[in-house]
């Protein structure tokens, strides 16, 4: 059989494997099936281009620009991804395996696609929280903002997922606007190469986004500057060495880091036997030991279950650990595929040796295990191995030591804070999960291991149905953990674009507040349209257009009226006794809604016009009551716009009603959908 060329993508060449290349062998058979890697690969040349090419092109385009690019690609792979399933066969993984990296991977570029265009702006610049009042009068103001670093993010990813691990990745640094280098581990490559070829071929990317270094990284890191960022998945020990690189350090170039994790997983004092919880521990630990073959950075590490349940845990999960048909993963019936490489068995053994010097194995023996459709001695099977600690408070390497396969060890507990302090003796993990029905309990845990861990998952009978599963790692919430973990942090949604920009404080007057977040800032200069904004379309309306209604004055039977209109007979609008007893009110007041209705009443133009629909309202405040026989008036001006599909765009209003005394008496942000 002909070897598999792998090739780098470096400035926008193609570059075959050449001296020094690596041999890839197949997980299953053990043959060598490709190589990759070539030493005289220009890092250098790469860099540069995607500073000076990617970079630039990135930048011009706005987030949505980003979002809609990320969806296509997406949408690209998608049509694509049976050939990506029938490579990744060799890399021992499951079709239900392919399941996680492949379309997990893909999922994850659609969800950055959506938040990009719901939560992000149609512009170049990402306000990061409020305006902060830095004056009495409201001349000087403050906001963080973000924008793209403008150098480029190098991806070093693990073996476990060659398609998500880049994916997870490639999402957020797009969309903040930076280009990409990625190096996927060697072992799995092939399909890490593939997957950027569709990329690069559908022709959806900017020259420059993307570039892809199949082997060794050669020099590139000793190049890196300020505004670089390393995102690295893979072992501590190999994590240690890479952000130790001097010129990283002397660069201060940011360095995320994903590294081993001993994740646990804690069944609650409440789930006895016979219970759902207790079924679905069961199933949750045995699914997490065996997907991918354990080579999880999230898997089940260390089981925690209470002292008096070990026994029945141990039967339980052994009953089912024993239906776990183990084999070529092309075959239907297998449920677990062979580790990525005879090189990976050898250390999940040493390392499973190691653990035995303080746990017993109680399930799964390495010597005598079947294996269907492949030849054992060949491929990289294990089997799932289960030890017991007996003396987990004096045991030192079942907390740290990661076996990268299926393999986990159970604990026994003997009340909440002993079974706490147990998970946290991994000293940082990815994730650990709390399978309990008492809510007590999950805030118990909350508290006493939220700081050692990423990512807290709570389930049971009511959430079981819909559970996404302790192992899975969630585009929208934060993915990364603290110490032995790496200390980093991926994902988390919009959090996660950000540590591909830099947050800067800006400090200025409104005017330079709303220029540079292109979002009108009160205080701001008032624009005066032509015509009613209502009558405007969206295209025509500025950022800043101001209306100003005339005042309306508020009356004792607008009150009544309103209150038996509505059924809203509080005592605070009836009651002018009972209004006064009230620390907030000088007797009886408007309505809240009352205002907002007026308000509306004040400012909208009826005709068929423009506006399409109110959407809603954000940040709504009544700071200062209105009395019968107040007056109110109201200004609206233009926020911010954001396109929104071909017919229309939205637009966000500030709206500002105020007294005869100018007091503000409400304010809020009125949203319409307008036509184009
Ligand atoms: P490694 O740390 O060996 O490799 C991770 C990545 O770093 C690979 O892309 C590797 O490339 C690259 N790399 C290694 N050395 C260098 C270097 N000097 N310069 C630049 N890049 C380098 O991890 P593996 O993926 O091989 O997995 C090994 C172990 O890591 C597992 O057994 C497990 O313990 C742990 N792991 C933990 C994960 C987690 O998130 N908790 C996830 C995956 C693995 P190359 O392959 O070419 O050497």
């Amino acid at each position: 059989m002909s070897l598999l060329d792998v090739s780098s993508f470096a400035a926008g060449q193609w570059i075959a494997p050449g001296a020094g290349a690596r041999n890839i062998a197949s997980a299953i058979t053990g043959e060598v099936i490709a190589q990759a890697g070539n030493d005289t690969l220009n890092v250098q040349g790469m860099l540069d281009y995607a500073r000076s090419v990617g970079g630039p092109s990135l930048r011009k385009m706005t987030f949505h620009d980003r979002a809609r690019m990320l969806k296509a690609l997406a949408g690209h792979l998608n049509q694509h991804k049976q050939a990506l399933y029938d490579l990744s066969f060799n890399t021992g993984a499951t079709q239900s395996d392919h399941m996680i990296d492949i379309d997990g991977g893909i999922g994850t570029m659609f969800v950055f696609a959506s938040k990009g265009r719901r939560e992000m702006p149609d512009g170049h610049v990402y306000l990061d929280g409020d305006v902060e009042q830095l004056s009495r009068n409201g001349t000087f103001l403050g906001q963080h903002i973000c924008t793209p670093l403008q150098g480029v993010a190098v991806h070093i990813n693990a073996f476990n997922f060659p398609v998500w691990g880049m994916l997870e990745k490639l999402a957020p640094t797009l969309l903040a606007g930076v280009p990409a280098i990625v190096k996927p581990a060697t072992a799995t490559c092939y399909v890490t190469e593939l997957a950027v070829r569709l990329m690069l071929e559908s022709g959806i990317l900017p020259d420059g986004a993307l570039q892809l270094v199949s082997g060794g990284l050669g020099d590139m890191l000793d190049q890196l500057g300020m505004q670089d960022v390393v995102s690295f998945t893979g072992s501590a020990e190999t994590a240690l060495k890479l952000r130790a690189n001097p010129v990283i350090l002397r660069n201060s170039v940011r360095f995320v880091a994903e590294q081993d994790s001993l994740n646990a997983s804690i069944l609650g004092p409440d789930a006895q036997p016979g219970t759902p919880e207790f079924d679905l521990f069961v199933k949750e630990v045995s699914r997490e030991m065996t997907t991918k073959a354990g080579q999880k950075c999230t898997a089940i590490r260390r089981i925690i279950a209470p002292e008096s349940q070990i026994e029945a845990v141990i039967a339980a999960l052994s009953e089912r650990l024993a239906k776990t048909q183990i084999g070529d993963p092309r075959l239907e019936g297998t449920r677990m595929g062979a580790l990525v490489s005879n090189a990976q068995k050898r250390d999940v053994m040493e390392k499973a040796a190691i653990i035995g010097q303080e746990a017993t194995r109680v399930f799964g023996d390495p010597e005598r295990f079947d294996v269907t459709g492949a030849d054992a001695a060949k491929g990289a099977f294990v089997p799932p191995m289960l030890y017991h600690c007996e003396a987990p408070d004096t045991a030192e390497r079942v907390h740290d030591t990661e076996a990268f396969g299926p393999v986990s060890t159970i604990m026994g507990y003997r009340d909440l804070d002993h079974a706490i302090a147990l998970a946290n003796r991994g000293q940082g993990s990815l994730v650990a999960s709390v399978i309990t029905h008492d809510p007590a309990v999950a805030r118990e845990v909350a508290i006493g291991a939220g700081a050692y861990h990423g990512r807290l998952y709570f389930n049971n009978r009511d959430s079981m149905k819909e559970s996404t599963g302790h192992g899975s790692p969630l585009p929208h919430m934060v993915h990364g953990g603290p110490g032995r973990a790496g200390g980093g942090e991926e994902m988390g949604g919009v959090r996660g674009v950000k540590h591909y920009m830099q947050r800067t404080a800006i400090q200025g007057s409104p005017d330079i507040l709303s220029a540079i977040g292109e979002k009108w800032v009160p205080g701001g200069t008032e624009i005066e349209g032509p015509a009613h904004p209502f009558t405007r379309k969206f295209g025509e309306l500025a950022v800043g257009e101001t209306l100003h209604t005339a005042p309306r004055t508020v009356t004792l039977e607008d009150i009544e009226t309103f209150a038996h209109f509505t059924g809203d007979t509080f005592y605070a609008h009836m009651d002018d006794e009972a209004a006064k007893r009230n620390p907030f009110f000088p007797g009886r007041v408007a309505h809240g809604y009352l205002l907002l209705s007026f308000a509306a009443g004040m400012f909208v133009q009826p005709d068929e016009g423009p506006v399409l629909a109110n959407t809603g309202l954000d940040n709504l405040r009544f700071m200062k009551p209105v009395a019968a026989g107040d007056s109110i008036k109201v200004r609206l001006s233009v926020k911010k716009k954001t396109p929104r599909n071909d017919e229309y765009g939205e637009v966000r209003w500030h709206v500002t009603l105020t007294n005869q005394d100018d007091e503000i008496a409400a304010e809020y942000e009125l949203l319409t959908m307008n036509a184009y």
